[in-house]
């Protein structure tokens, strides 16, 4: 049996840490001065609203946005040309569904970077592919193509591509964003039954009440970090104000921190006298 590294059991080290990063596109910064540390066994989500960096965090990660000052290390070493061990679920709306591929085809590319060049897969590869399939209730859905499948079922088989190379991290972009109450809540559990065995979870979320609320961490952005803690830490109206520039009321329900949501009357015509009345649903 290998010996587990020393911090793996002391716990001094994080997993990742970002140390004063600065990062963007083009030249341009998205994100600056970002702090913070991700501990192994960690669930992390990053909250704030849309523009602010959330995507943009993750990709810095991943090596896809351009860092312009400060360090990503991931276990000590800084991940520049080096392929650590993460895992990526991207957002479902960016995938192309037409594209003609099965969910048993999906779930080996995650297998592809350990491949090397090689174009086939080795036995043992199938078998990681399968037994995870299993694990995530698709193995039914091995041979259909992807378009064909619901909301939830599309996220988990992205989520079995992402943990078929047994990642350290994983990292997922908004993996509850248009999915219906109940699966949404599914597909929580299951990340909750993964972070119990050892999968050090960051992800983005733009839901308060549905999905931050439910987090053991959380860290706020807007630009930079605003606030880190837990929930009941971060959700307060100054926080909330600095990070989506609006009055947010904050509640409790069942010792839970909850963003109360205020209705917002928009719309006045002032040719009728008659008031649209909306409810702002995206908290
Ligand atoms: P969020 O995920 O919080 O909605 P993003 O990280 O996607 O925010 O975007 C942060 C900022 O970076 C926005 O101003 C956005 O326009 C810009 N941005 C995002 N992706 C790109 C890109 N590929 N090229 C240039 N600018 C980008």
């Amino acid at each position: 049996m290998l010996h587990p590294k020393p911090h793996e059991y002391e716990g001094h080290q994080p997993l990742l840490q970002l140390r004063g990063v600065c990062c963007g596109y083009g030249g341009k910064a998205a994100l600056q001065d970002v702090d913070f540390n991700v501990a192994r066994g960690d669930w992390v989500g990053i909250l704030g609203p849309s523009g602010s960096g959330k995507s943009t965090l993750l990709k810095c990660i991943l090596g896809s946005a351009e860092v312009y000052a400060g360090d990503v290390l991931f276990d000590g070493e800084s991940v520049g040309r080096k392929r650590p061990r993460i895992g990526y679920v991207p957002q479902l709306e960016t995938i192309d569904w037409q594209f003609p591929v099965t969910v048993e085809q999906v779930v080996m590319m995650g297998r592809t970077a350990e491949n090397g060049w090689f174009p086939w897969f080795k036995k043992s590869e199938h078998e990681a592919a399968y037994g995870m399939m299993e694990r995530l209730g698709i193995l039914r859905l091995a041979r259909r193509h992807i378009r064909e499948l619901s909301g939830g079922e599309q996220q988990r088989v992205f989520l079995a591509r992402a943990l078929v190379c047994n990642p350290r991290l994983l990292l997922l972009d908004e993996p509850t964003s248009g999915l219906d109450i109940k699966t949404r809540d599914e597909i929580l559990h299951l990340l909750d039954e993964l972070n119990h065995q050892d999968v050090t979870i960051l992800m983005t979320t733009h839901e308060i009440n549905a999905v931050a609320a439910h987090l053991p961490w959380v860290v706020a952005l807007n630009g930079r970090v605003v606030a880190e803690g837990t929930p009941a830490e971060v959700f307060t109206a100054p926080v909330l104000k600095e990070v989506y520039g609006a009055e947010i009321p904050v509640t409790t329900y069942q010792g839970m921190t909850l963003v109360a949501e205020s209705p917002h009357h928009l719309g006045q015509t002032r040719a009728s006298g008659i008031i649209h009345s909306h409810t702002h649903n995206d908290v």
